[in-house]
């Protein structure tokens, strides 16, 4: 295979594969090579379309920062320049492109054509506030790299083995019939990736295991593992549903939003943003959605910070002891994402009001996981284990596209 000699050393001729995650005002990207895990490079243009538009790239551990002038495509291009002097543009294999709604239509990851470009568009209906950016990223990408295959990843698609008695809302038939109105959940790539290497870690049989993962970040859900096949999620016809997260609601009774749109006069409008935008921790602690920033401030006496905190725990413990109702066992619970994988306090308190599952904790083994560290918080050898395992969903994307792309590991 021929070899190009890059900013990175000897490259294979279209051995790299490209990820993209694109959202309303951000692009981050990813790339891979052959079956290396970590990023060769990778990198977040932010701020897009605004003055202060900049992309930032990672790479062997340094940080370079670019200022940009426009938009989404001005961020591609100028990666693609970076990427070309780097001499690694020529040898990007695919795309692969992160899709948060796929719908009923997409329920595994699927090499982008014209045809396929036009039914996103279609199940976009479903989530207005994500998809539209993701396929900007898609149409950009495709107008700058068109020489190589584009693949879509959907956040949705690990959540296509609900069975209806999990998916289906309480409501009449027409509303899903007619509007798609459905439980599909999100986070499935990394509660794909997290599940698959648990199995790993313990040695469980892939054919008969049943686990809880838990990916709590700025957006947060926790999944019902049973044999490899997600059987249910806390997350619903939107990211909306469920745990309690940075700025969104999560759970809430649909009167309450009824009687403060009578009470406050909000609009539609309103209550997507106020619910969306301005709940969840933040809302609840009137200080931040961050969780360090909450964690420091809730240990200085901050009561706002101490009872978002106290709300989170309590809804988090509450939905995984739920999810595993629909399991025939429990090997583990997971903790991942930004706060599952750095939070020792909130794994503590969660894994404690979980003892009743026969959960366990080690201090200092929880306190030692953060950072990217992987491994048991639990008794190692007490049944089912506690774990924190760090996701990498843009490794997944990438195993996705490399396979739909017919492109081998060099
Ligand atoms: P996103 O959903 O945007 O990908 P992340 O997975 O990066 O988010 O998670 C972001 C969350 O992780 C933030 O609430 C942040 O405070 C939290 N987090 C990151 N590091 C720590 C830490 N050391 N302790 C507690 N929370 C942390």
């Amino acid at each position: 295979m021929p070899q190009t000699e890059g900013a990175l050393g000897l490259v294979d001729h279209r051995s790299l594969v490209l990820v993209i995650n694109c959202g309303s005002s951000s692009l981050k990207f990813s790339l891979f090579s052959g079956d290396d895990s970590s990023s060769l490079l990778s990198g977040l243009a932010e701020n897009l379309g605004q003055a202060d538009s900049r992309l930032t790239l990672k790479e062997n551990g340094g940080k370079t920062t670019v200022a940009l002038d426009g938009g989404h495509e001005v961020a591609l291009r100028t990666l693609m320049t970076i990427l070309d002097e780097k001499n690694l543009l020529h040898s990007i294999g695919a795309v692969g492109h992160r899709i948060v709604h796929g719908g009923e239509r997409f329920t595994a990851s699927i090499r982008i054509d014209d045809a396929v470009l036009a039914d996103l568009e279609s199940v976009s209906r479903l989530a207005p506030l994500h998809n539209p950016a993701n396929l900007l990223g898609v149409r950009v990408a495709r107008q700058v790299l068109g020489w190589v295959p584009h693949v879509a990843v959907f956040d949705t698609a690990f959540h296509a083995t609900m069975r209806p008695g999990a998916y289906r809302y309480a409501i009449p038939t027409e509303y899903y019939r007619d509007h798609g109105v459905r439980r599909y959940g999100f986070h499935g790539t990394s509660a794909r990736y997290v599940a698959a290497q648990a199995v790993e870690f313990l040695g469980l049989d892939p054919d008969d295991h049943g686990l809880v993962i838990a990916h709590l970040g700025n957006g947060a859900s926790a999944t019902a593992v049973r044999n490899g096949q997600s059987v249910d999620t806390s997350m619903g016809l939107t990211p909306l549903e469920g745990l309690v997260m940075g700025t969104r609601s999560g759970d809430i009774d649909p009167g309450a939003i009824f009687h403060i749109a009578r009470s406050a006069g909000l609009s539609i409008d309103d209550l997507d943003a106020m619910l969306n935008r301005r709940s969840g921790l933040l809302g609840l602690s009137g200080l931040s959605n961050d969780c360090r920033t909450l964690e420091t401030a809730a240990s200085e006496g901050h009561e706002g910070a101490q009872l978002a905190l106290d709300v989170f725990v309590h809804r988090l413990a509450r939905i995984m002891a739920g999810l595993v109702t629909s399991l025939h066992r429990l090997d583990a619970v997971v903790f991942t994402g930004g706060i599952g994988e750095n939070s020792v306090l909130l794994r503590q308190k969660t894994v404690e009001r979980l003892g009743l599952l026969g959960l366990t904790l080690d201090e200092q083994a929880n306190a030692r996981m953060f950072g990217g560290v992987s491994g048991h918080i639990g008794s190692a050898d007490r049944k089912p284990s506690s774990l924190v395992i760090a996701t990498n969903e843009e490794w997944m994307i990438a195993c996705d596209t490399r396979s739909l792309s017919s492109m081998s590991i060099s």
